[in-house]
């Protein structure tokens, strides 16, 4: 199946020091039903590094593949369509929109595009992860744990092959934090969908399957982890 590839890939921001840059020299290789936490310090380059993954923004050099595709030969129309059919993202903040009900957020890529049967599949996944009564409710009635499963079902709605998230339990308590886990290998097992998830907390990295370090940048680390933890 189609793997994610980074060749030779840099990213120096406009505006920014280009003796600075974000990220250099970056070759990497995600593969499906693989579970990856990207560590570093703060600043390193892991938001970065995620939003490459997920053309979501453009290195400055070098190339991003899904499987045989260029991505960088894709117009932006085409690219956000392109995205929409192979990528669910989860952020920090879960970015829910205030005014839109939970199972309206979870429908809310699809604006503007053929729902087809996503309002099944979103009450569907807000049941799978508990929120089936809560489908009505606005995110201000919803806890940090309620949003987050919202932005996640919302990841999830068109059955993504990767799941791609960044700091997603940085506003989730300890056991909050280990149930998402939970749930990732769940997930990585039922839809064999390749899992990226940025992190600084170590202590959750080590329920991933691989481990890839930024450092100033740079990779300074990959490795897969054995044990209990990963599957
Ligand atoms: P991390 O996610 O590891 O905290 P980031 O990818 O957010 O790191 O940031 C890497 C570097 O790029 C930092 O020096 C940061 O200040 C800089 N940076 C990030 N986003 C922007 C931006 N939009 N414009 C200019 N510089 C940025
Ligand atoms: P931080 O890790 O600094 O708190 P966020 O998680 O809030 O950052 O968002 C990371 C970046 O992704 C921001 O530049 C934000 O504008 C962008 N972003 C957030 N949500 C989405 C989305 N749904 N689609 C596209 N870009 C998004």
């Amino acid at each position: 199946s189609e793997e994610i590839r980074l060749v030779g890939i840099g990213k120096t921001y406009a505006g920014g020091n280009a003796a600075t840059a974000a990220l250099s020299e970056i070759d990497l290789t995600f593969r499906r039903k693989e579970f990856t936490a990207i560590i570093g310090a703060s600043g390193s380059g892991k938001s970065t590094l995620l939003g490459l993954i997920g053309t979501l923004d453009r290195p400055t050099s070098g190339r991003v593949y899904y499987g045989d595709t260029d991505t960088s030969r894709l117009k932006a129309d085409r690219l956000a369509d392109f995205r929409f059919e192979r990528v669910g993202l989860v952020f920090q903040h879960f970015h829910l929109l205030p005014a839109l009900t939970a199972v309206e957020n979870v429908l809310s890529p699809f604006f503007g595009r053929r729902r087809g049967d996503a309002r099944a599949k979103a009450e569907r996944l807000l049941d799978r992860l508990g929120l089936g009564a809560k489908a009505h409710a606005l995110p201000s009635q919803l806890s940090g744990g309620e949003q987050q499963r919202v932005a996640i079902a919302r990841a999830l709605v068109n059955d993504p092959d990767w799941l791609l998230a960044d700091e997603p339990t940085g506003n989730l308590d300890s056991r909050n934090a280990e149930r998402f886990f939970d749930l990732l290998q769940e997930l990585k097992t039922e839809t064999g969908c390749g899992i990226i998830l940025v992190t600084h907390d170590l202590q959750l990295a080590r329920w991933a399957d691989r481990l890839v370090e930024i450092k100033d940048g740079r990779l300074v680390g990959d490795r897969g982890l054995a044990g209990d933890d990963a599957c």
